[in-house]
């Protein structure tokens, strides 16, 4: 049987810039392998969601495995947590954290706290991984830290509810928010009040913590408060095997797209130097890639460096990114596969221009190849060459349905 590769390098696809001659950095970059499977597959260009909708990596993946999010997305929290290996039971509630730094007043100075390194975070969540606070007995609150600034709160007990707003008001400048009932139930009364309680504990626990005080020492600003967003419960999704009948595997280094891979059922693989990072070890997904192709029918590599690079603006990082991509992943795997027994799809989960330094809307170009596809005209992988393709334009739900298709793996439907 085909198996089948799907590669997403986050947030990749751009627009064209001046500073390129009007090239994109995917027409920039030197990308000899990506444009090897643009020649022998087919070719187009895909919108995760909608035409101008830019979409969360989380919404986007969801919809690239075939899941429409409307259904199925119940909110951040849940992923991240399922991303950090907890095992979330039915009525918990989980929020994605921000270590970040407040003034006296509660002002958000830095939602990041500087990119906090993980040492330092670590540092300063240690003792806090399951607390309790008197005037809310029989609750518990689970910290998890995931990578530099993240981390996941769990709430677990009787009455705690998902319908609350967030302490995270996703900007720098204003004040953190009061947190809110977003419905009239006691419940959500009641997880209002005790996450506004424990946003004040925590911020006494913290700001006087040696660990802060030794960063403002060093002139770094401290990580004084945690920053809630996403509520939300399990979600309850059909698995990759219900739906597809296939077995799946993904490599990934983000927590949060990683979540979303555990809720559809697929082995989430990491191993040290898969950071989620521009500094990821792409060799190593590579190896990873081929020996879980040897397990499994099905294989997602995501990349999330060239989103970061994009977010950052740093142009020269992101074209570098693209290029090591081509080399260390794409290439490693193209020198190890047999092309008559493999599927593979790569594409990006939304573009991130590095101008806007933000998800945007614009469509994203997608390359199929399967043994025995009929290829298309399409000779290199970027933006402008994949509009030509013979996929023309397609939604992220298409992705596994075509994948599925092209590898002989057919779901009929009617008789
Ligand atoms: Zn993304
Ligand atoms: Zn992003």
């Amino acid at each position: 049987m085909v198996k089948i590769l799907l590669i997403v390098l986050d947030g990749a696809a751009d627009r064209p810039l001046p500073e390129l001659g009007f090239k994109t950095p995917f027409e920039e970059a030197y990308t000899p392998n990506l444009d090897f499977l643009a020649s022998i597959g087919k070719c187009g260009l895909m919108y995760a969601l909608s035409p101008g909708i830019a979409p969360g990596s989380d919404v986007a993946h969801l919809s690239i495995l075939g899941y429409d999010p409307n259904k199925y997305y119940t909110g951040r929290g849940c992923f991240e947590a399922l991303g950090a290996f907890i095992d979330l039971s039915k009525n918990d509630v989980a929020f994605r954290g921000n270590l970040a730094t407040v003034d006296e007043n509660f002002n958000i100075i830095d939602r990041r706290a500087g990119r906090i390194s993980t040492d330092d975070a670590r540092k300063l969540l240690k003792g806090l991984e399951k607390i309790t606070l008197d005037s809310f007995p029989g609750i518990e609150i689970l910290i998890k830290h995931t990578v530099e600034h993240r981390c996941v709160i769990i709430l677990r007990g009787e009455g705690v509810s998902d319908k609350v707003s967030s302490s995270d008001p996703g900007v720098n400048g204003v004040p953190v928010q009061e947190v809110m009932p977003m419905d009239s139930s006691s419940e959500a009364v009641r997880t209002a009040k005790l996450l506004n309680t424990f946003t004040k504990l925590i911020y006494e626990y913290l700001n006087d913590h040696p660990v802060n005080l030794k960063r403002v020492k060093e002139g770094k600003p401290p990580a004084n408060i945690i920053l809630l967003r996403g509520a939300s419960r399990k979600a309850d999704i059909p698995s990759f095997n219900e739906v597809y009948g296939l077995t799946g595997a993904c490599i990934c280094g983000v927590p949060l797209v990683r979540g979303i891979c555990v809720a559809v059922g697929l082995e989430p693989l990491t191993a040290k130097g898969i950071t989620g990072t521009v500094l990821t070890n792409l060799k190593i997904k590579a190896k990873f890639a081929i020996s879980s192709l040897s397990r499994h029918d099905f294989v997602l590599v995501h990349v999330k460096g060239t989103d970061s690079a994009s977010h950052d603006g740093d142009l020269d990082c992101k074209i570098s990114m693209i290029e090591r991509v081509d080399k260390e992943l794409i290439g490693s795997i193209l020198n190890e596969v047999s092309l008559d027994e493999i599927s593979i799809c790569v594409t990006c989960d939304h573009a991130t221009p590095v101008k806007v330094r933000k998800h945007t809307g614009d469509p994203v170009p997608v390359v199929v190849y399967s043994p025995k596809i009929c290829p298309d005209s399409v000779t290199s992988f970027n933006e402008k060459a994949c509009v030509k393709g013979s996929l023309r334009v397609i939604r992220g739900t298409d992705v596994l349905p075509l994948l599925m298709n092209f590898a002989g793996r057919l779901v009929k439907y009617g008789t």
